[in-house]
């Protein structure tokens, strides 16, 4: 049964704030409760930042990951490796990978994973602009990290296929974390030792 709140403005907030993955209605108008019970200025800076975050985000025109300027920073030191790229879903787990401090090349991220079911195919991904980035030259290995599921070795095999053309190697992640584990979820330990412990993808699927 739906709630009565006495004032519009306060139910359209809850509205709001309860289209957020995981945040019921209960959650939504606790949250804004506190917001209430905070300064103008603090309220301001909240509202701003999703404001400025959702108009100013750039995605880099290389990685793909979310950055500040064309390039971001990762693309752009030379004192990584660049002739290693790492193929990731999203921005989430460039982070887990980096926290690990165990990986030094690249990264590519597609933006998520091949899912027949939610209607993503490999259209709909940054899958091109891999196949293109390989095909340029430079890159002697694309390492394959994305999550341990039935939608994550479509994937795999997917991009497998369509780098098979060039001079490049192909390996994936140890499966150290098990099936279904989504990487995000994998602990720093964990997660630096299956990149560490990688092996080439047509000998981790008898091709
Ligand atoms: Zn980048």
């Amino acid at each position: 049964m739906n709630q009565k709140y006495p004032s519009a403005l306060l139910e359209n907030a809850v509205n709001e704030f309860a289209k957020l993955p995981g945040i019921g209605r209960k959650t939504a108008l606790r949250l804004i409760l506190h917001l209430l019970r905070q300064d103008d200025a603090t309220v301001d800076n909240f509202s701003q930042a999703l404001v400025s975050l959702k108009h100013q985000v750039k995605y880099c025109k290389v990685c793909h990951n979310i950055c500040d300027d064309e390039v971001c920073s990762t693309c752009q030191d030379k004192s990584r490796d660049s002739a290693t790229v790492c193929v990731v879903e999203n921005i989430k787990e460039v982070m887990a990978i980096e926290n690990t401090m165990q990986y030094k090349g690249l990264y590519h991220v597609l933006g998520g994973i091949i899912s027949p079911i939610d209607g993503i195919g490999p259209a709909d991904l940054e899958i091109e602009s891999l196949v293109e980035r390989i095909s340029t030259g430079g890159i002697n290995e694309v390492i394959l990290a994305l999550s341990t599921t039935m939608e994550g070795d479509t994937t795999n095999f997917y991009i497998y296929k369509k780098l098979s053309p060039y001079n490049v190697k192909v390996s994936m992640i140890a499966r150290g974390i098990s099936i279904g584990d989504e990487i995000e979820y994998a602990d720093e330990v964990t997660l630096g030792r299956s990149i560490l412990n990688r092996t080439l993808f047509n000998e981790s699927y008898r091709i």
